[in-house]
């Protein structure tokens, strides 16, 4: 057990490990972080911020020996990087390393679901530009071909339709090794945030529905109007995920539903999601403090809401015009804005959020979607 007072030591600087850091501290916590940008949006409001690259091990050795718990808030850290924190640590790193080494290859990833029997899209593996050709003969078209390793929000991924030269396809992702599944003709997106704790107790925060756009999430909505057999199939797959993988911390299962209400997992993240910010205003606990408490080896806390909510993302396009407009959005008292203190604002990068409130989650979103109309002056 890891209690208030003690230090806690994130890899990654982004803005997860920022709002687990905030929790952290109201709670009492040191908090550490080791990241290769300086001014992360963790670095701060960190106590201590290493700026070192995840391969030097070096830097990773004498980060986890002045913490008492290690975790990661992104899963492309390096496993090697989890690994040396693991062994020359003072204390744990959780969840252990192994399911980064799952979650950061989408083959892994594939042939874990697959294999512990979880519905996912049809994959094949394609190690290189050889085995495209009969890759695409078994899947059909249209299909989506991702890069295996490294890629988030849509980046290393291409759709071959119909028409699309998939040798052009090949060399425009410009990866070694990719996994090709076939286009779901989805109904919707969906969202499982779990949490799991030392002694195996599970707790999520519902289902969430996530529009995209760009590959990019838009807007989340909790607790949407689902199918009751489809919020109880995708809260059981989550659970049995954390099971399997033995999580000891927070994980959220993306999921296609399907038109005939299948659900289908597309993505494992091992952390807090994008799609759970609506919980650090409206949830009695946060997906941030459940992820400190079970990482810490706390009891975990209620996730009940406190009202309904809806989440959208604030990118980098909303600059566009010069600075947004705050005090526009701002205006509705039932609104909430996060910035995460990201100085560049590029089109397509998460630089916040605004949750919103009201009677319903689908009011709420419509809030939250009129408060960022506002920033950009509409
Ligand atoms: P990913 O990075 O795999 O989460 O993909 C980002 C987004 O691309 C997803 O949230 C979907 O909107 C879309 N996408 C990814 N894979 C598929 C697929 N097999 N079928 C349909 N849409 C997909």
């Amino acid at each position: 057990m890891i209690l208030p007072g003690a230090t806690l030591g994130i890899l990654g600087g982004g803005q997860l490990g920022r709002m687990l850091g905030l929790c952290a501290r109201r709670m009492g916590y040191r908090v550490h972080t080791l990241a290769p940008e300086a001014d992360s949006p963790l670095g701060q409001i960190a106590d201590r911020s290493v700026v070192a690259d995840y391969n030097d091990l070096d830097a990773v050795a004498d980060f986890a020996r002045s913490v008492d718990v290690t975790t990661f808030e992104f899963e492309n850290v390096p496993y090697a990087t989890a690994e040396t924190a693991a062994y020359y640590g003072r204390g744990p790193v959780r969840p252990k390393g192994h399911i980064l080494h799952v979650a950061q290859h989408r083959r892994r990833e594939k042939e874990f679901l697959a294999g512990a029997g979880f519905p996912t899209a049809d994959f094949e593996y394609v190690p290189g530009h050889d085995a495209l050709a009969d890759a695409l003969g078994r899947i059909g078209r249209p299909a989506v071909m991702k890069t295996a390793g490294f890629g988030y929000d849509g980046k290393g991924q291409v759709v071959i339709d119909a028409h699309t030269d998939a040798d052009a396809a090949w060399h425009a992702l410009r990866g070694e090794e990719a996994v090709l599944e076939g286009l779901v003709d989805f109904d919707c997106e969906a969202s499982v945030v779990g949490a799991r704790s030392i002694d195996g107790a599970f707790s999520h925060f519902g289902v969430t529905q996530n529009l995209h756009r760009h590959h990019i999430l838009d807007v989340s909505i909790p607790d949407a109007n689902f199918d009751p057999s489809v919020v109880e199939q995708a809260t059981e797959i989550t659970r049995s995920v954390l099971e399997e993988l033995d999580v000891v911390g927070v994980l959220c299962v993306e999921f296609f539903v399907t038109r005939s209400g299948q659900l289908l997992v597309n993505e494992l993240a091992p952390r807090p999601h994008n799609s759970g910010h609506f919980s650090f205003d409206a949830c009695i606990t946060s997906q941030f403090e459940q992820q400190l408490r079970t990482v810490c080896g706390l009891p975990m806390g209620d996730t009940r809401r406190l009202a309904p909510s809806a989440m959208v993302n604030v990118l980098g396009d909303c600059w566009q015009d010069g600075d947004p407009d705050w005090l526009a959005a701002l205006a509705d008292p039932e609104v909430k804005l996060h910035l995460y203190g990201k100085q560049e604002p590029r089109p397509g990068r998460k630089m916040g959020h605004i949750t919103a409130f009201g009677a319903t989650s689908q009011m709420a979103a419509e809030k939250a979607q009129t408060a960022r109309t506002a920033l950009v002056g509409g």
